[in-house]
């Protein structure tokens, strides 16, 4: 049966000189078309995940399509059974992928690496003269990779281009192919390598999730899943033989599942099963467990004695707050 929802993805590298208004106006539309999820416009393009009926987000493609400033704009759809956010927003932004800080852009519309359609990403990435550079954060990594994958060492990709010139060697005289969710970052970082000297350098048209869906490779060599933003988390990708990759952040066991530590103040986004997360609060250390604000403590009313007996179990103890 045909599954009432649509979740669609989509970014596009154009000329928008009044992002503020243009922002503006588009939020009403996509309001007007009952859509829900995130977009953000900038002077360099806009770049969009938005989910709704199908029929509204038919209607959506069909005008974006039309729009003089998005010629040529790609949409990947996945179908879905609800919404895949709470709210729409439209943000203008300064630019759409923060890449590199006090340091000249990169335009990919003036130098970007070579496109690859999933079939010749496939047949690239096995050959023995390639190194395969995965442009996303690290939590993105774990729980699903292009298999031989390079994890850089950051926790953010605007510290990918510092990690990459600590690391030159390793890439040197390699083809070097760089990949990302839906393809936006790597049009800025595989023009950067360019602008670097390398001079071999090819990104996975459309990413990851286009990848996924290629009839031909269906995912073949992506082990895990695919972190996505947006209530969903993570997407499959592989299906011909998928695998768990993800690792319980206290346990090192298999684990896929999602969630972020509850430290207000902390925060961190890490794999933990159910069971794990009630044993430790959902506190990713001892400090985050007995913080004040823990929103696990408050979500679940924990008394005093039922925060010590589960700290207890780690073998630690609440501190003494003068
Ligand atoms: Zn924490």
């Amino acid at each position: 049966m045909e599954r009432e929802y649509q979740v669609l993805l989509y970014y596009h590298y154009t000329t928008i000189e009044e992002p503020e208004e243009f922002a503006a106006d588009h939020l009403t539309f996509c309001k007007g078309l009952n859509l829900k999820g995130r977009i953000l416009v900038a002077k360099e393009g806009i770049n969009g995940t938005v989910s709704g009926l199908r029929a509204d987000t038919e209607a959506y493609m069909e005008a974006m399509k039309k729009h003089p400033l998005f010629e040529g704009l790609i949409f990947k759809i996945d179908e879905e059974d609800q919404h895949a956010f709470k709210k729409m927003h439209v943000r203008p932004r300064e630019e759409l992928v923060t890449f590199r800080l006090n340091e000249e852009d990169v335009d990919p519309r003036e130098r970007t690496g070579t496109y690859l359609t999933p079939k010749e990403w496939k047949e690239a990435m096995q050959r023995e003269d390639t190194v395969v550079i995965d442009a996303r954060n690290d939590y993105e990594y774990d729980v699903g990779h292009f298999r031989g994958a390079v994890r850089p060492d950051i926790e953010t990709f605007r510290d990918l281009p510092d990690w990459i010139r600590s690391n030159k060697e390793q890439f040197q005289n390699k083809k070097i192919l760089t990949y990302c969710t839906g393809g936006i970052r790597c049009e800025k970082f595989s023009g950067w390598l360019k602008q670097e000297g390398f001079e071999d350098v090819s990104q996975l048209h459309g990413g990851i999730v286009t990848y996924g869906k290629d009839p031909e490779v269906q995912g073949e060599l992506w082990d895990g899943q695919c972190y996505v933003f947006d209530e969903r988390l993570t997407v499959p990708i592989n299906h011909v033989n998928s695998t768990v990759v993800g690792k319980d952040y206290f346990d090192d066991e298999p684990c896929e599942r999602y969630m972020n530590c509850a430290n207000p103040d902390c925060n961190k986004q890490i794999l933990a099963s159910e069971e794990n997360e009630h044993k430790h609060m959902r506190g990713c250390t001892s400090e985050c467990r007995v913080h004040p604000r823990n929103l696990y403590v408050k979500e679940h009313n924990l008394s005093p004695e039922q925060i010590e007996a589960r700290l207890a179990v780690l073998g630690e103890t609440m501190p003494v707050r003068s």
